[in-house]
């Protein structure tokens, strides 16, 4: 039996706190909006647990069987992904700021 995490949709308040907590971007939803996990690519951590402010993500056992040498390749692949994620948003910012920047010297002359 596998384990995975599973929100009660109906009691979601849709506060985004699961979503920077979950290390391989398993979870989706947008702010004020209902989440929900994607069964295939939860690892199990628990991280998004406790940060629910309503305590809505259970974790369930399912009657899944995992490779766990497929499970772990699954599991870096999925990390390596999120890295890339969050290296392309850092990147977006500080371009962004570098803009801003160069704009506020340009008007100050
Ligand atoms: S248990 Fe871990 S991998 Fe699964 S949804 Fe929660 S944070 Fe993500
Ligand atoms: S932390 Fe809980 S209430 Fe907030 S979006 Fe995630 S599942 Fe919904």
């Amino acid at each position: 039996m596998a384990k995975i995490a599973f929100i009660r949709e109906r009691d979601c308040i849709g506060c985004s706190r699961c979503l920077p907590a979950c290390p391989v971007d398993a979870i989706v939803g947008a702010s004020r909006w209902m989440h929900t996990v994607i069964a295939s690519e939860c690892i199990s951590c628990e991280r998004c647990l406790p940060v629910c402010p309503v305590d809505c993500i259970d974790l369930i056992e399912v009657a899944q069987h995992f490779d766990p040498q497929e499970r772990s390749q699954t599991i870096r692949t999925l990390a390596e992904r999120r890295k890339t994620r969050l290296a392309k948003e850092a990147a977006a910012k500080k371009a962004q700021f570098t803009a801003y920047l160069a704009r506020f010297k340009k008007a100050e002359g």
